[in-house]
């Protein structure tokens, strides 16, 4: 007879359970969730006024009495499920500021919309793919005596693409500091857009929130270099929000006033004796698009999509760092991860040790080279929530709530996980609903075609 695995010999015993149905209900419901939360307890909804007991759940009829939920993980090296979920989450909150849709009114799509990407600036020449890598006549070789040309044509996945030419020459100290500072340098960023904007018709700056609303959704990615870049949906709203139309001169002005302060602004790191004091500013390539209502500007989902795709992934998937946090030394010396990126990891561990720069917490996110931003950040006015988004999905699987009824949780957490048996069963429903979606959506679009 042919040996059969671990979770193979699990699955089986699972599905001769009486109970299995339910268990392959609640993995359903959890969209295939690697990593499920287990939960123990009930939810009591009685009539406010006369007491009727209108609905209750309890976990002790559930398979091992207890109830399966979301990891909610965004990564999709940790749980491909919940990262798709939340990627879908994501797009629907880049896209509604576009177009409109979850509370966003529709004439959103009307307002001035930029899609803006900025860069972190260089830190020391670095191999690159593409055209000829970094020709240069002289040909000549660094203090290190490392040449400073590479007559090489690198394809997109050569494992030198990023690596510095001369490590020794690299400015590791500069790039990690920018990181450090690189939300810092967003917040500045978007002051000086309203600054620049007021002035540019004579108002003071704390005018400006009287004639116009500047929105944002922002993702950072990291780079082959492994610098943070930004990409961004820059909206323009009248003084009340999406629903407004802003002044006819703040919409002329918005795109010079993006391209300029992006040039201007700056961040000076706290003065160090080891460091000095540095200036920093983002890089040379700044890409500042309008997105158009109709037109031929880039399709307002192909954007959301783009922002989307950037958040499934963690530090680890790009090549930048590791999915979870370092406390010591030799966990950068262990870490898997390529030589450009330990040494940023290093550069994150000293620095992160000089009183000096404490607030910045360097040692805590030497794991993503001391960019402590979020993936994605939006401004308050820009959109919907992930909260939002997440009790309307809650308010469909768990029906309206009668007016004036009063309801009673009482839950506790009781472990996480799957028996290797589970594991194999939610991995396939995972798939299933994968590509149920990926049919769906190519029905969609030959549907669309077809009209
Ligand atoms: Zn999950
Ligand atoms: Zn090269
Ligand atoms: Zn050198």
């Amino acid at each position: 007879m042919r040996q059969l695995s671990e979770a193979d010999r699990d699955a089986i015993g699972l599905a001769q359970d009486l109970k299995f149905p339910r268990l392959l209900e609640q993995i359903t419901a959890t969209g295939g969730c690697s990593h499920p939360v287990h939960l123990s307890g009930s939810t009591t909804t009685l009539d406010g006024t006369t007491g009727e007991l209108l609905r209750h759940y309890d976990t002790g009829t559930e398979p091992g009495e207890r109830l399966l939920v979301r990891c909610r993980n965004r990564r999709a090296t940790v749980c491909p499920a919940c990262s798709r979920l939340h990627a879908g989450d994501t797009f629907h909150l880049v896209r509604a500021g576009l177009l409109g849709g979850k509370n966003v009114p529709p004439t959103v799509r009307h307002r001035p919309r930029l899609f803006v990407t900025l860069t972190a600036p260089s830190f020391g020449n670095v191999h690159r793919a593409g055209e000829l890598c970094r020709p240069r006549r002289d040909r000549g070789t660094c203090e290190h005596d490392r040449p400073r040309s590479c007559g090489a044509v690198h394809g997109p996945d050569d494992p030198s693409v990023g690596k510095p030419l001369c490590a020794d020459c690299y400015d590791y100290t500069g790039h990690v500091l920018w990181h450090a500072h690189a939300s810092k340098l967003w917040d500045r960023f978007v002051i000086d857009v309203r600054r620049r904007l007021a002035s540019s018709v004579g108002l003071v700056q704390s005018r400006f929130r009287d004639h116009a609303r500047l929105s944002f959704a922002r993702v950072a990615e990291y780079q082959k270099r492994a610098a943070v870049h930004v990409h961004a949906v820059v909206r323009l709203d009248g003084p009340n929000g999406p629903a407004d139309e802003p002044p006819p001169w703040a919409a002329d002005r918005l795109i010079d006033a993006v391209r300029s302060s992006a040039r201007r602004v700056l961040v000076r790191t706290p003065y160090s004796p080891a460091v000095g004091e540095l200036v920093l500013r983002w890089g040379e390539q700044v890409d500042v698009r309008p997105l158009h209502a109709e037109g031929d500007g880039p399709g307002d989902d192909a954007v959301a999509a783009y922002v989307a795709k950037y958040v499934t992934k963690g530090a680890s998937e790009t090549g930048a760092g590791i999915d979870h946090r370092v406390t010591t030394w030799d966990d950068i010396e262990s870490a898997s991860v390529k030589a450009h990126v330990r040494t940023l990891m290093r550069a994150c561990w000293r620095l992160g040790g000089l009183p000096e720069y404490e607030p910045l917490n360097l040692r805590t996110w030497a794991h993503t080279l001391g960019y402590r931003g979020h993936i994605l950040t939006k401004s308050r006015a820009y959109s919907t929530t992930f909260a939002a988004l997440r009790a309307e999905r809650a308010q469909h699987v768990a029906g309206v709530d009668v007016p004036g009824a009063v309801t009673e949780r009482n839950w506790r957490y009781v472990g996480s996980g799957h028996t290797p048996g589970a594991a194999l069963i939610a991995a396939g429903i995972a798939d299933d609903i994968a590509q149920n979606r990926a049919v769906a959506r190519e029905a969609l679009r030959a549907g669309g075609d077809a009209t």
